[in-house]
């Protein structure tokens, strides 16, 4: 049994909270917060109950000294002082005197951040290699060791699957119980029917998920980039469009097994390249070979949203076109349009989908969005994540 954070007495306890504080930034500025907002109620709940807050994340890649400067924490700390309205007291070490003696003077509703966990993958990658000392000593800092960061449940690193194997009281945040339940009900036990959309660049990517989830949906409605391998292997021309040739066979078998199933678009915009914004229509038949498909037509959304308002249940990863471009945005945003107002449960996965929804406006209209892009497409894939696993004691 996993344990969440209310199932703890957390007075006056040394609480480690992995958090994900995984955040764009911009000369030195934070260029999107959404992430320490989310961490919020579950460090407010630890203060309110008297812990003592002691936060880890990691941020960006480090691959060298001089990276450190760019990656600091520092201003996730200020940020979040401003947020939790007290003051966050920022450790620029990750291990050490610093780190031992700032711990030790804390007082109860006292809250710290740790320098990024990941200048120590500057150490033999001590952190993303999930180094058995280093996990051991940042348990040792700590009573109790709450995992937040769903983002990176999907790895082994010594700042999630390190500490929580070694020591007895572990559990989840808020953040991550809410998208652990809301997975959970849809992979096992889904208002139905059920259906997938797939989207995004690539089949390759999706292959896990499609095999897992082929039986269990009802219908698997494919857009975006990763279409066109599918479209190939049935015969259509598809000029530029992005093509795996190494997975037309996969796309070829998934077709003659799940004819009924499987839905690809009937028509398209297609554009001169990925960098031009003027679309031109047609229909998949009639697709140019000196031109790319760039997103799905109207007929494919008038397509799509009819077998989507017969389900009561949406799953959703990878965009229908380059919805960067706002020209060819058009497709992902009216099938969101016409399935957010009806009363459906709607998933959105992966992180170009997160970002569509919510640079498209529907981030309020949907049942759920992941947090984790990777972690997410692994639990859709059917595979446990081992920074949930080892919590379950
Ligand atoms: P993924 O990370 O696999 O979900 O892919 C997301 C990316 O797929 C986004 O950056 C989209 O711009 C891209 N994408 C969507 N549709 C297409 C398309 N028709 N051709 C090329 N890229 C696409």
């Amino acid at each position: 049994m996993i344990k969440k954070i209310s199932d703890f007495n957390l007075d006056n306890k040394k609480v480690l909270i992995r958090c994900d504080f995984n955040v764009p930034i911009k000369e030195g500025k934070i260029t999107d917060d959404n992430r320490i907002k989310e961490s919020l109620d579950t460090i407010n709940y630890a203060l309110d109950n008297g812990a003592k807050v002691i936060l880890f994340s990691h941020l960006g890649r480090v691959k060298s000294e001089e990276d450190k400067e760019k990656l600091s924490l520092r201003v996730v700390a200020d940020k979040l002082s401003f947020y939790l309205n007290t003051k966050v007291g920022f450790i620029s070490e990750t291990r050490g005197n610093k780190v031992e003696e700032a711990i030790s003077n804390m007082k109860k509703r006292d809250v710290v951040l740790i320098e990024n966990t990941r200048f120590e993958d500057l150490n033999n990658k001590a952190e993303s290699k999930n180094d058995e000392m280093l996990g051991k000593y940042w348990a040792s800092l700590g009573d109790i060791f709450i995992n937040d960061a769903f983002g990176t449940a999907h790895r082994s690193h010594a700042s999630n699957v390190g500490i929580a194997s070694n020591l007895e009281d572990v559990g989840v945040g808020f953040l991550v119980e809410k998208e652990l339940v809301n997975f959970e009900k849809v992979l096992t036990d889904p208002d139905k029917p059920i259906s997938l959309i797939l989207g995004g660049a690539k089949v390759s990517d999706k292959i896990g998920v499609i095999e897992n989830l082929v039986h269990k949906v009802d219908n698997i409605l494919i857009g975006g980039g990763m279409a066109y391998t599918f479209l190939k292997a049935k015969g259509y021309e598809i000029g530029n469009s992005i093509l795996e040739e190494d997975y037309i066979e996969f796309c070829k078998e998934m077709l003659v097994k799940y004819p009924d199933k499987i839905k690809l678009p009937i028509d398209n915009i297609l554009a001169k390249s990925i960098d031009d914004d003027l679309g031109f229509y047609s229909t998949i038949d009639a697709n140019k070979e000196d031109m790319m498909g760039v997103d799905i037509g109207d007929e494919t959304v008038k397509n799509f949203l009819e077998i989507l308002n017969n389900s009561n249940t949406i799953l959703w990863n990878g965009p229908l076109g380059i919805f960067e471009h706002s020209s060819f945005s058009k497709g992902t945003k009216e099938v969101l349009r016409g399935i957010v107002n009806e009363d459906k449960t709607i998933i959105v996965g992966g992180g170009d989908t997160a970002a569509a929804v919510i640079s498209l406006g529907f981030k309020d209209a949907v049942t759920h969005i992941s947090t984790g892009g990777g972690a997410s497409l692994e639990l859709l894939e059917g595979k446990e994540l081992p920074g949930i696993k080892v919590l379950d004691k």
